[in-house]
């Protein structure tokens, strides 16, 4: 019976995702986008209105009105769909992920119905920098400082014959002794803050930090609880942030190839 399984498996077509198919996908994770010539200012006070966690705010300055959109903080409820006439639809691809904390935000001018600050990195670099990562190495440990699961679901995903993280030279370790980078994800509850201050301190340096979800961005549908210290760079230092609750895999995995460009970069390549 099992020989029945092996064979099975062996004669099924190979399904691996390509890394053109890969950066950025973030269909599935309901992050939402909009449609800027369908913004209109009562649409965005109803979305506003409509958001639980305060990811989109109206912004009156010098005469204009701007609707901000903080990926951070969302976590992905759909609620600005639903309410958005239009204006709000689901990303295909987020491409901010592994960016700093200011990257995450987006502003559109309603009046003019257009984005004020596009500073997404470009799609095609992101691609580029995920092929690079093939054949190095990279060994991450995942801390869950007081997740629902959702997030280290998705990061397990990431190991599975279809996303394949080993492709990349990308392993998970057990111990922060092995780990070159930490994967957080969560609020930082409480209990767990001197457990991650210690696995934080326990990793070699030159090290990296990588906070996972609205959780780990911003503290997501936890902020504010007694429960909770805050987001992950609340209690150690943060190098990139991906949003997302979950992100999928593919944003995960843009994430931490966008937090290892600078090491990537030829010019700044040791050549010792
Ligand atoms: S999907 Fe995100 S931005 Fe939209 S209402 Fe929900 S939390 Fe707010
Ligand atoms: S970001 Fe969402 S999926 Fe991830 S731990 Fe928080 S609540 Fe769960």
């Amino acid at each position: 019976m099992i020989g029945d399984a092996v064979e099975r498996s062996l004669r099924s077509p190979q399904v691996l995702i390509s890394v053109s198919e890969l950066f950025s996908n973030a269909a599935g994770s309901r992050m939402p986008d909009v449609q800027p010539d369908l913004l209109t200012d009562e649409v965005a006070r109803r979305v506003v209105a409509a958001c639980p966690t305060s990811a989109l705010k109206v912004d009156e300055a010098a005469g204009r009105t701007h609707l901000i959109l903080n990926y951070g903080e969302c976590i992905a409820c759909s609620r600005c769909v639903a309410a958005g006439n239009g204006a709000f639809r689901y990303a295909e691809r987020v491409a901010r992920c592994g960016v700093r904390k200011k990257a995450l935000i987006r502003r559109w001018d309603i009046q003019r119905r257009a984005e004020v600050v596009q500073d997404e990195p470009a799609l095609s670099q992101a691609a580029e920098q995920i092929r690079s990562l093939v054949g190095r190495a990279l060994n991450i440990r995942q801390v869950d400082a007081g997740s629902c699961n959702g997030c280290a679901g998705e990061i397990l995903a990431l190991t599975n014959p279809y996303y394949d993280l080993e492709r990349f030279g990308i392993h998970f370790v057990a111990s922060p002794k092995h780990a070159d980078m930490l994967l957080v994800t969560g609020p930082v509850t409480r209990n767990m803050a001197a457990a991650l201050k210690l696995a934080y301190d326990a990793v070699p340096s030159p090290k990296l930090v990588v906070a996972v979800g609205a959780c780990g961005c911003s503290g997501g549908i936890f902020a504010g609880s007694h429960a909770v210290v805050g987001p992950v760079d609340a209690v150690i230092p943060v190098d990139g942030y991906i949003p997302g609750c979950p992100p999928t895999p593919s944003m995960l995995l843009t994430g931490i190839a966008h937090v290892l460009r600078p090491l990537l970069l030829p010019s700044r390549r040791r050549t010792a």
